[in-house]
């Protein structure tokens, strides 16, 4: 059986480079369609507790951070050399979990790629994206080993 829509969750960890390129070259073999993306947890919704409601913090953290993560996106699949060969996508999701399987069933990737591991360090078995992924994922989901 061979993929035909992989999605590479991309953080911007050191290690991002090597899932990427696992993401590649599985599409690469397979001839599939690669999509790659970001979520940018909500801020607002993850600090919770009523401090969206300060004055002091305005929309500015979402604004600015989902144009970062564009342009860092866009850094990352140019070291890939998949500049016009993937799709970049950012999202603002209440969590990284949300963001990536609502893209996946959205779009109908049928792999989701992640690392063992990520900013969350080597503390857990599998990372605490991975595992969440992996729970709810609606396709296969390879875990590349960091
Ligand atoms: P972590 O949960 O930090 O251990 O991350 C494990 C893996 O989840 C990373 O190697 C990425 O593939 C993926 N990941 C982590 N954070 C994000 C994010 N904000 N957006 C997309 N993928 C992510």
């Amino acid at each position: 059986m061979s993929y035909r829509h992989i999605l590479f969750a991309a953080d911007f960890s050191p290690d991002a480079l090597k899932v990427g390129e696992r993401a590649k070259n599985l599409a690469k073999l397979d001839g599939a369609r690669l999509s790659m993306i970001h979520v940018v947890e909500d801020m607002n919704i993850s600090l919770g507790g009523g401090y969206e409601l300060l004055p002091v913090l305005p929309e500015l953290p979402d604004a600015v951070l989902l144009s970062e993560s564009r342009a860092a996106l866009g850094e990352l699949a140019h070291k890939l050399d998949l500049t016009d060969r993937a799709d970049l996508w950012v999202v603002n999701a209440p969590s990284t979990k949300e963001g990536i399987l609502g893209a996946a069933k959205e779009h109908g990737a049928d792999l989701i790629v992640v690392g063992s591991h990520g900013r969350h360090g080597l503390a857990l078995l599998l990372g605490s994206t991975a595992n969440a992924v992996l729970h709810g994922a609606p396709c296969d989901v390879l875990a590349v080993r960091i």
